[in-house]
């Protein structure tokens, strides 16, 4: 599964991160005029549009804003206040489930298994994980080649693609070369770049 929470304004699922929290505030990504269309708050948004179209919403701070967009919601779709009340909620709603979503996905990485996910929270509720200690140096896990498999602790390496024998012939019969993490290095060993 691809992660959706993303800074990247040119990302996949940049639509998905539209509201985003800064400074204790929710702001809107590209919400400004033509033609720099810049990050403004919510309520920047909100006051702006409020001001064009003639509502009855002054728009001062973020509190005094929640105040009058909980009153107008009351108003349902009867009034256009009501609708950018529900929209400010959506706004709102949006902000809090990314900001919780996102630390999740920068540990996880850009891509993550869900049923693995499951299947080790489980493991760790019932008290069967234990944690190895790091790959040591000089392991295929701190090569620069090896790229780990997700959710196993063996890899491809980039360099060979097939096991070998003793006296370094490819051995086509043992399939894919996938080396466990703690393998000692090989000759073509290379640190890890930064
Ligand atoms: S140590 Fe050797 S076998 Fe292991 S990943 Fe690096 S290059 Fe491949």
């Amino acid at each position: 599964m691809e992660r959706l929470t993303t800074d990247q304004e040119n990302a996949l699922f940049s639509c998905f991160n539209i509201f985003y929290a800064k400074g204790g505030e929710i702001w809107v990504r590209g919400g400004g005029p033509y033609p720099e269309y810049q990050d403004v708050t919510l309520v920047q948004w909100i006051r702006s549009a409020a001001q064009k179209h003639g509502l009855n919403i002054m728009a001062e701070d973020p509190e005094h804003l929640g105040d009058e967009m909980y009153d107008a919601l009351q108003d349902g779709d009867e009034t256009v206040e009501g609708i950018v009340a529900l929209l400010h909620a959506a706004a709102v709603q949006a902000t809090e489930m990314r900001e919780r979503l996102k630390p999740i996905e920068d540990i996880l990485e850009d891509d993550y298994d869900l049923d693995r996910l499951r299947e080790l929270v489980e493991a760790d509720r019932e008290g069967r994980c234990r944690i190895h200690p790091k790959p040591e140096n000089n392991t295929c896990g701190s090569c620069g080649h090896f790229q780990r498999i997700l959710g196993r602790r063996c890899g491809t390496c980039d360099v060979h693609s097939k096991y070998r024998d003793r006296y370094g012939r490819v051995d086509d019969r043992r399939g894919a070369f996938t080396p466990p993490q703690s393998k000692k290095a090989c000759k073509s060993y290379k640190p890890r770049e930064e």
